[in-house]
């Protein structure tokens, strides 16, 4: 099988490997954007997918090859969706983990448990080209609740503070393996991969 070259729209050094991972049984060898001389591009869109097909299109433009771009973030029913695509940088810039679990903390102070439901969403877009008229979407959510305190040391971003009632734990508290298995984007990936076997034959 000859090797396909695929761009990933993200400098996350963590990502690429996790993609690389799980495609290179299909004969794909993913690359940094970063190696094509692609750096962040502004993210207008509204939606989690607008903004991931705005990053694919832009690194599959500037390299000429397939992308894959990746778009997520925490929704809290309560706050009527936030912070939503704008997950990151929640509690200003720059982005810091620690201010955007505060600022979460503080916007649903008066809300008892029970009413701290929410999910992180992860989406997907695989672009054969940047004027590809069908890219291949997937989305994928992972079903929480807002602690009124942090848990655990591991993940990263809300993890101390997304609790799963299934598991008893936070994300935090969950090995990175079982994240990986478990979560939005892990699934998300896992989607993704199943989709391109069948476009690949
Ligand atoms: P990005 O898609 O990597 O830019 O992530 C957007 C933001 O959503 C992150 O900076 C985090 O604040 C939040 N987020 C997305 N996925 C996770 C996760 O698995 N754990 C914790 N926070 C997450």
């Amino acid at each position: 099988m000859s090797k396909q070259f695929l761009i990933l729209a993200s400098g996350n050094a963590g990502k690429l490997k996790e993609f690389n991972q799980l495609l290179a049984p299909l004969g794909l060898d993913v690359r940094p954007q970063a190696d094509f001389g692609v750096g962040d591009v502004p993210e207008t869109g509204l939606t989690f997918v607008e903004n991931a097909l705005i990053k694919a299109r832009a690194a599959s433009q500037a390299s000429g090859l397939p992308a894959l771009a990746d778009d997520s973030g925490l929704e809290v029913d309560a706050l009527d969706g936030a912070p939503g695509i704008y997950s990151a940088r929640y509690g200003g810039e720059p982005k810091s983990d620690e201010r955007n679990n505060a600022k979460l903390l503080e916007a649903l102070s008066h809300y008892a448990e029970g009413q701290r439901s929410g999910r992180y969403w992860c989406v997907l877009v695989y672009l054969r080209h940047p004027e590809d008229p069908v890219p291949i979407i997937v989305q994928r959510s992972w079903e929480g609740e807002i602690l009124t305190g942090p848990r655990g040391e591991g993940g990263f971003g809300y993890d101390p503070l997304f609790w799963l009632p299934d598991q008893g734990t936070t994300v935090a508290e969950l090995p990175a393996e079982r994240k990986n298995r478990l979560s939005h984007r892990g699934r998300a990936l896992q989607a993704l991969v199943e989709t391109l076997q069948v476009a690949h034959g």
